[in-house]
Protein backbone atom coordinates (compact mmCIF):
# COMPACT_ATOMS: atom_id res chain seq x y z
CA UNK A 1 0.00 0.00 0.00
CA UNK A 2 1.69 4.06 -1.30
CA UNK A 3 1.07 5.17 2.38
CA UNK A 4 0.93 8.68 0.41
CA UNK A 5 -2.74 7.27 -0.95
CA UNK A 6 -3.92 7.88 2.58
CA UNK A 7 -4.95 11.41 4.48
CA UNK A 8 -5.08 11.42 8.47
CA UNK A 9 -8.40 9.66 8.80
CA UNK A 10 -7.32 6.86 6.69
CA UNK A 11 -3.55 6.25 8.03
CA UNK A 12 -5.26 6.88 11.82
CA UNK A 13 -7.72 3.35 10.79
CA UNK A 14 -4.60 1.34 9.15
CA UNK A 15 -2.23 2.22 12.65
CA UNK A 16 -5.73 1.31 14.62
CA UNK A 17 -4.98 -2.22 12.82
CA UNK A 18 -1.78 -2.32 13.92
CA UNK A 19 -3.16 -1.68 17.76
CA UNK A 20 -1.41 2.33 17.50
CA UNK A 21 -3.06 5.05 18.77
CA UNK A 22 -3.86 8.11 16.66
CA UNK A 23 -1.08 10.23 18.00
CA UNK A 24 1.01 7.95 16.08
CA UNK A 25 -1.00 8.29 12.79
CA UNK A 26 -0.13 11.94 13.06
CA UNK A 27 3.53 11.79 13.95
CA UNK A 28 3.68 9.61 11.17
CA UNK A 29 1.74 12.38 8.81
CA UNK A 30 3.98 14.81 10.13
CA UNK A 31 7.33 12.83 9.08
CA UNK A 32 6.32 12.26 5.49
CA UNK A 33 4.76 15.79 4.90
CA UNK A 34 6.43 17.98 7.38
CA UNK A 35 9.74 16.48 7.77
CA UNK A 36 9.65 14.58 4.10
CA UNK A 37 10.89 11.41 5.60
CA UNK A 38 11.07 8.81 2.29
CA UNK A 39 12.48 5.70 4.69
CA UNK A 40 10.84 4.25 8.32
CA UNK A 41 14.14 4.19 9.20
CA UNK A 42 14.29 8.12 9.37
CA UNK A 43 11.03 8.06 11.77
CA UNK A 44 13.66 7.57 14.96
CA UNK A 45 10.65 8.98 17.42
CA UNK A 46 8.98 5.70 16.26
CA UNK A 47 9.90 2.14 18.22
CA UNK A 48 12.02 -0.19 16.06
CA UNK A 49 9.72 -2.67 15.65
CA UNK A 50 6.78 -0.25 14.64
CA UNK A 51 8.81 0.77 11.81
CA UNK A 52 9.49 -2.35 10.86
CA UNK A 53 5.75 -3.32 11.05
CA UNK A 54 5.33 0.18 8.94
CA UNK A 55 7.59 -0.64 6.48
CA UNK A 56 6.09 -4.18 5.91
CA UNK A 57 2.73 -2.74 5.27
CA UNK A 58 3.55 0.36 3.56
CA UNK A 59 5.84 1.58 0.54
CA UNK A 60 6.49 5.38 0.81
CA UNK A 61 5.83 6.23 -2.84
CA UNK A 62 5.04 3.98 -6.17
CA UNK A 63 6.82 6.33 -8.75
CA UNK A 64 10.40 5.35 -10.21
CA UNK A 65 12.30 8.36 -11.62
CA UNK A 66 13.65 7.62 -15.03
CA UNK A 67 15.05 11.34 -15.62
CA UNK A 68 15.37 14.41 -14.25
CA UNK A 69 16.73 17.43 -17.12
CA UNK A 70 17.39 20.77 -16.09
CA UNK A 71 17.95 24.37 -18.22
CA UNK A 72 21.24 25.84 -18.39
CA UNK A 73 20.10 28.51 -16.06
CA UNK A 74 19.44 26.22 -13.60
CA UNK A 75 15.63 27.46 -13.02
CA UNK A 76 13.71 24.93 -14.96
CA UNK A 77 13.75 21.12 -13.94
CA UNK A 78 11.53 18.19 -15.52
CA UNK A 79 10.79 15.05 -14.28
CA UNK A 80 9.92 12.07 -16.14
CA UNK A 81 8.78 8.90 -13.84
CA UNK A 82 7.46 5.66 -14.51
CA UNK A 83 4.19 4.71 -12.51
CA UNK A 84 3.36 0.72 -11.68
CA UNK A 85 1.97 -0.58 -14.66
CA UNK A 86 4.55 1.49 -16.95
CA UNK A 87 2.67 4.54 -18.17
CA UNK A 88 5.15 7.49 -17.78
CA UNK A 89 4.56 11.07 -16.31
CA UNK A 90 6.21 14.17 -16.08
CA UNK A 91 6.52 16.97 -13.87
CA UNK A 92 8.14 20.37 -13.91
CA UNK A 93 9.65 22.98 -11.25
CA UNK A 94 9.94 26.83 -12.15
CA UNK A 95 11.83 28.86 -10.05
CA UNK A 96 11.29 32.62 -10.44
CA UNK A 97 13.70 34.42 -8.15
CA UNK A 98 13.59 35.35 -5.50
CA UNK A 99 11.16 34.65 -4.11
CA UNK A 100 8.39 31.64 -6.10
CA UNK A 101 9.22 28.40 -7.35
CA UNK A 102 6.02 26.71 -8.85
CA UNK A 103 5.51 23.10 -9.53
CA UNK A 104 3.34 21.73 -12.93
CA UNK A 105 1.97 18.93 -11.72
CA UNK A 106 0.42 15.73 -13.91
CA UNK A 107 -2.62 14.48 -12.83
CA UNK A 108 -3.34 11.56 -15.58
CA UNK A 109 -0.97 9.88 -17.75
CA UNK A 110 -1.52 10.55 -21.18
CA UNK A 111 -4.92 12.58 -22.08
CA UNK A 112 -8.09 11.67 -23.47
CA UNK A 113 -8.87 15.22 -24.64
CA UNK A 114 -6.79 15.36 -27.86
CA UNK A 115 -6.57 18.96 -28.40
CA UNK A 116 -4.96 19.03 -31.72
CA UNK A 117 -1.99 21.75 -30.45
CA UNK A 118 -0.62 19.49 -27.32
CA UNK A 119 1.93 16.68 -27.21
CA UNK A 120 -0.11 14.87 -24.03
CA UNK A 121 -3.39 14.58 -26.23
CA UNK A 122 -1.04 13.00 -28.68
CA UNK A 123 -1.13 9.64 -26.63
CA UNK A 124 -4.79 9.10 -25.69
CA UNK A 125 -5.13 8.38 -21.55
CA UNK A 126 -3.03 5.54 -20.37
CA UNK A 127 -4.30 6.03 -16.85
CA UNK A 128 -5.40 7.95 -13.90
CA UNK A 129 -2.97 9.21 -11.28
CA UNK A 130 -3.58 8.34 -7.75
CA UNK A 131 -3.54 10.59 -4.72
CA UNK A 132 -0.43 9.52 -3.77
CA UNK A 133 1.40 9.70 -6.72
CA UNK A 134 0.29 13.56 -7.32
CA UNK A 135 1.67 13.84 -3.62
CA UNK A 136 4.62 11.89 -4.58
CA UNK A 137 5.65 14.72 -7.51
CA UNK A 138 5.43 17.67 -5.42
CA UNK A 139 7.06 16.29 -2.40
CA UNK A 140 9.90 15.00 -4.69
CA UNK A 141 10.78 19.04 -5.75
CA UNK A 142 9.96 19.74 -2.18
CA UNK A 143 12.86 17.88 -0.96
CA UNK A 144 15.01 18.82 -4.63
CA UNK A 145 14.62 22.58 -3.02
CA UNK A 146 14.85 22.16 0.62
CA UNK A 147 18.27 20.12 -0.26
CA UNK A 148 20.12 22.01 -3.13
CA UNK A 149 18.08 25.61 -3.07
CA UNK A 150 21.24 27.33 -1.47
CA UNK A 151 23.38 25.74 -4.47
CA UNK A 152 20.87 26.80 -6.84
CA UNK A 153 21.23 30.69 -5.54
CA UNK A 154 24.81 30.22 -5.45
CA UNK A 155 24.73 29.49 -9.42
CA UNK A 156 21.91 31.75 -10.01
CA UNK A 157 23.47 34.62 -7.89
CA UNK A 158 20.52 35.24 -5.86
CA UNK A 159 18.43 34.10 -3.53
CA UNK A 160 15.65 31.48 -4.15
CA UNK A 161 13.19 29.85 -2.28
CA UNK A 162 13.72 26.64 -0.73
CA UNK A 163 10.22 25.40 -0.65
CA UNK A 164 7.26 25.50 -3.46
CA UNK A 165 5.68 28.37 -2.90
CA UNK A 166 2.79 27.65 -5.60
CA UNK A 167 1.33 24.84 -7.72
CA UNK A 168 -0.36 24.52 -11.18
CA UNK A 169 -1.87 21.35 -12.16
CA UNK A 170 -1.48 21.93 -15.41
CA UNK A 171 0.89 19.17 -16.75
CA UNK A 172 -0.31 15.76 -18.17
CA UNK A 173 -4.04 15.59 -17.95
CA UNK A 174 -7.44 16.96 -17.83
CA UNK A 175 -7.90 17.42 -13.97
CA UNK A 176 -11.66 17.10 -14.00
CA UNK A 177 -11.36 13.97 -15.10
CA UNK A 178 -9.91 12.71 -12.33
CA UNK A 179 -11.42 14.77 -9.75
CA UNK A 180 -12.13 12.34 -7.26
CA UNK A 181 -8.64 11.48 -6.91
CA UNK A 182 -7.53 15.21 -7.43
CA UNK A 183 -9.01 16.91 -5.17
CA UNK A 184 -8.01 14.50 -2.15
CA UNK A 185 -4.81 15.35 -3.31
CA UNK A 186 -5.94 18.99 -2.89
CA UNK A 187 -7.01 18.51 0.15
CA UNK A 188 -4.02 16.53 1.86
CA UNK A 189 -1.74 19.44 0.16
CA UNK A 190 -3.29 22.42 1.75
CA UNK A 191 -4.07 20.09 5.44
CA UNK A 192 -2.33 22.64 8.53
CA UNK A 193 -1.17 19.03 9.90
CA UNK A 194 0.52 17.88 6.71
CA UNK A 195 1.63 19.91 3.58
CA UNK A 196 0.33 23.05 4.59
CA UNK A 197 0.18 24.59 1.09
CA UNK A 198 -2.75 27.36 0.55
CA UNK A 199 -5.66 26.57 -1.56
CA UNK A 200 -5.21 30.41 -3.11
CA UNK A 201 -1.56 29.37 -3.99
CA UNK A 202 -2.71 26.53 -6.34
CA UNK A 203 -4.02 26.58 -9.75
CA UNK A 204 -6.33 24.34 -11.45
CA UNK A 205 -6.56 24.24 -15.37
CA UNK A 206 -9.44 22.42 -17.08
CA UNK A 207 -10.07 22.01 -20.34
CA UNK A 208 -13.95 23.14 -19.80
CA UNK A 209 -15.33 20.06 -18.30
CA UNK A 210 -18.64 22.06 -16.59
CA UNK A 211 -19.30 19.50 -14.45
CA UNK A 212 -15.71 19.99 -12.62
CA UNK A 213 -15.86 23.88 -12.69
CA UNK A 214 -19.45 23.74 -11.00
CA UNK A 215 -18.19 21.34 -8.31
CA UNK A 216 -14.86 23.23 -7.86
CA UNK A 217 -17.27 26.16 -7.54
CA UNK A 218 -18.83 24.48 -4.54
CA UNK A 219 -15.87 23.57 -2.51
CA UNK A 220 -14.66 25.13 0.61
CA UNK A 221 -11.25 25.36 -0.67
CA UNK A 222 -10.89 28.52 -2.67
CA UNK A 223 -8.40 27.16 -5.05
CA UNK A 224 -7.87 29.04 -8.15
CA UNK A 225 -9.79 28.50 -11.82
CA UNK A 226 -7.79 28.79 -15.26
CA UNK A 227 -9.92 27.76 -18.42
CA UNK A 228 -7.84 26.75 -21.47
CA UNK A 229 -10.08 28.80 -24.33
CA UNK A 230 -8.17 28.45 -27.30
CA UNK A 231 -10.54 30.11 -29.34
CA UNK A 232 -13.49 32.45 -29.36
CA UNK A 233 -16.05 30.86 -31.40
CA UNK A 234 -17.69 27.17 -31.42
CA UNK A 235 -16.26 26.26 -34.73
CA UNK A 236 -12.88 27.09 -34.54
CA UNK A 237 -12.73 25.88 -31.33
CA UNK A 238 -14.14 22.66 -32.03
CA UNK A 239 -11.21 22.58 -34.58
CA UNK A 240 -8.64 22.95 -32.10
CA UNK A 241 -10.70 21.12 -29.14
CA UNK A 242 -12.66 17.92 -29.41
CA UNK A 243 -14.53 18.92 -25.92
CA UNK A 244 -15.69 21.68 -27.22
CA UNK A 245 -18.27 19.43 -29.27
CA UNK A 246 -19.74 18.28 -25.40
CA UNK A 247 -19.52 21.13 -23.82
CA UNK A 248 -19.67 24.08 -26.42
CA UNK A 249 -18.82 27.82 -25.42
CA UNK A 250 -22.05 29.11 -24.29
CA UNK A 251 -22.45 25.67 -21.64
CA UNK A 252 -18.63 26.74 -20.80
CA UNK A 253 -19.51 30.36 -19.66
CA UNK A 254 -22.40 29.78 -17.88
CA UNK A 255 -20.07 26.85 -15.64
CA UNK A 256 -17.39 29.61 -15.01
CA UNK A 257 -20.08 32.26 -14.32
CA UNK A 258 -21.18 30.07 -11.97
CA UNK A 259 -17.72 29.64 -10.17
CA UNK A 260 -16.93 33.60 -10.35
CA UNK A 261 -20.56 34.31 -8.89
CA UNK A 262 -19.81 31.53 -6.05
CA UNK A 263 -16.45 32.19 -5.32
CA UNK A 264 -15.62 35.98 -5.99
CA UNK A 265 -12.01 35.04 -7.43
CA UNK A 266 -10.90 35.74 -11.40
CA UNK A 267 -10.77 32.92 -13.22
CA UNK A 268 -7.94 32.52 -16.12
CA UNK A 269 -8.98 32.11 -19.75
CA UNK A 270 -5.97 30.45 -21.32
CA UNK A 271 -5.54 31.16 -24.65
CA UNK A 272 -2.33 29.51 -26.95
CA UNK A 273 -1.77 31.71 -29.91
CA UNK A 274 -1.39 29.45 -32.89
CA UNK A 275 0.06 31.44 -36.24
CA UNK A 276 -2.80 32.42 -38.55
CA UNK A 277 -5.11 30.21 -37.09
CA UNK A 278 -6.85 31.93 -34.03
CA UNK A 279 -4.27 34.70 -33.67
CA UNK A 280 -6.26 37.70 -35.72
CA UNK A 281 -7.11 41.16 -34.74
CA UNK A 282 -10.92 39.76 -35.37
CA UNK A 283 -10.38 37.26 -32.92
CA UNK A 284 -9.18 38.99 -30.37
CA UNK A 285 -11.52 41.43 -30.64
CA UNK A 286 -13.97 38.16 -30.93
CA UNK A 287 -12.21 37.24 -27.55
CA UNK A 288 -12.82 40.35 -25.83
CA UNK A 289 -16.71 40.40 -26.51
CA UNK A 290 -16.81 37.15 -25.39
CA UNK A 291 -15.32 37.74 -21.70
CA UNK A 292 -15.86 41.07 -21.26
CA UNK A 293 -17.91 42.17 -17.56
CA UNK A 294 -16.72 38.66 -16.47
CA UNK A 295 -14.30 38.49 -13.50
CA UNK A 296 -11.47 37.44 -15.66
CA UNK A 297 -7.55 37.98 -16.66
CA UNK A 298 -6.64 36.68 -20.21
CA UNK A 299 -3.14 34.58 -21.01
CA UNK A 300 -1.71 34.20 -24.26
CA UNK A 301 0.63 31.26 -24.04
CA UNK A 302 2.43 31.67 -27.89
CA UNK A 303 2.30 28.00 -28.45
CA UNK A 304 5.54 25.52 -28.44
CA UNK A 305 6.47 23.29 -30.25
CA UNK A 306 5.55 19.79 -30.88
CA UNK A 307 7.07 17.31 -33.02
CA UNK A 308 4.39 16.14 -36.08
CA UNK A 309 1.99 18.62 -35.85
CA UNK A 310 1.71 21.03 -38.87
CA UNK A 311 1.24 24.01 -36.75
CA UNK A 312 3.28 27.03 -35.88
CA UNK A 313 3.99 29.83 -33.15
CA UNK A 314 2.54 33.27 -33.91
CA UNK A 315 4.84 35.73 -34.71
CA UNK A 316 6.18 37.98 -31.58
CA UNK A 317 3.89 41.09 -34.02
CA UNK A 318 0.89 38.87 -33.90
CA UNK A 319 1.14 38.70 -30.37
CA UNK A 320 1.74 42.00 -29.29
CA UNK A 321 -1.23 42.52 -31.99
CA UNK A 322 -3.86 40.14 -30.56
CA UNK A 323 -3.06 41.70 -26.56
CA UNK A 324 -3.47 45.53 -27.68
CA UNK A 325 -7.04 44.54 -29.10
CA UNK A 326 -8.02 42.76 -26.27
CA UNK A 327 -6.16 44.93 -23.76
CA UNK A 328 -7.99 48.18 -25.50
CA UNK A 329 -11.65 46.13 -24.10
CA UNK A 330 -10.52 47.01 -20.98
CA UNK A 331 -9.73 43.62 -20.26
CA UNK A 332 -6.77 42.24 -18.37
CA UNK A 333 -4.32 40.68 -20.51
CA UNK A 334 -1.14 39.22 -19.79
CA UNK A 335 1.59 37.01 -22.24
CA UNK A 336 2.94 33.88 -20.71
CA UNK A 337 6.50 34.45 -20.01
CA UNK A 338 8.29 30.72 -21.56
CA UNK A 339 9.91 28.45 -19.31
CA UNK A 340 11.64 25.12 -20.03
CA UNK A 341 10.91 25.08 -24.11
CA UNK A 342 14.38 23.73 -24.47
CA UNK A 343 13.53 20.42 -22.89
CA UNK A 344 10.47 20.27 -23.84
CA UNK A 345 9.14 21.48 -20.05
CA UNK A 346 6.82 24.08 -21.12
CA UNK A 347 2.65 24.36 -21.62
CA UNK A 348 1.66 21.30 -24.06
CA UNK A 349 4.86 19.37 -24.82
CA UNK A 350 4.69 17.64 -22.13
CA UNK A 351 4.98 13.81 -23.67
CA UNK A 352 7.29 11.55 -21.76
CA UNK A 353 9.34 11.36 -25.16
CA UNK A 354 12.82 9.86 -25.22
CA UNK A 355 15.40 12.57 -23.92
CA UNK A 356 16.88 14.87 -26.43
CA UNK A 357 20.54 15.13 -26.41
CA UNK A 358 21.30 18.54 -27.30
CA UNK A 359 21.36 21.35 -26.47
CA UNK A 360 19.61 19.86 -22.79
CA UNK A 361 21.35 19.63 -20.07
CA UNK A 362 20.90 16.02 -18.70
CA UNK A 363 21.49 14.88 -15.37
S1 LIG B 1 -4.13 20.63 -23.43
FE1 LIG B 1 -4.61 19.60 -21.48
S2 LIG B 1 -6.66 18.76 -21.83
FE2 LIG B 1 -5.86 19.24 -23.89
S3 LIG B 1 -4.92 17.30 -24.57
FE3 LIG B 1 -3.30 18.53 -23.56
S4 LIG B 1 -3.27 17.77 -21.43
FE4 LIG B 1 -5.23 17.13 -22.35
Amino acid sequence: MNIYDLDLQGLTAQLAELGQPAFRARQIYAHLYKKLANDFAAMTDLSAALREQLAAKFQIGGLELVREQTTDDGLTRKVLWRCPGNAVIETVLMIYPPDRATICVSTQAGCAMGCVFCATGKLGLLRNISSGEIMEQVLHFERYLRTEGAAIAKRHGGPVPDHITNLVFMGMGEPFANYDRWWAAVERLNDKQGFNLGARNMTVSTVGLVKGIRQLADEALQVNLAVSLHAPNDQLRSELMPVNDRFDISDLMDAVRYYTDKTHRRVSFEYVLLDDKNDTPELAAQLASLVKGMLCHVNLIPWNPVPGTPLTRSHRERVTAFQRVVQAAGISCTVRVERGVEIAAACGQLAALPAPTSPMNLY
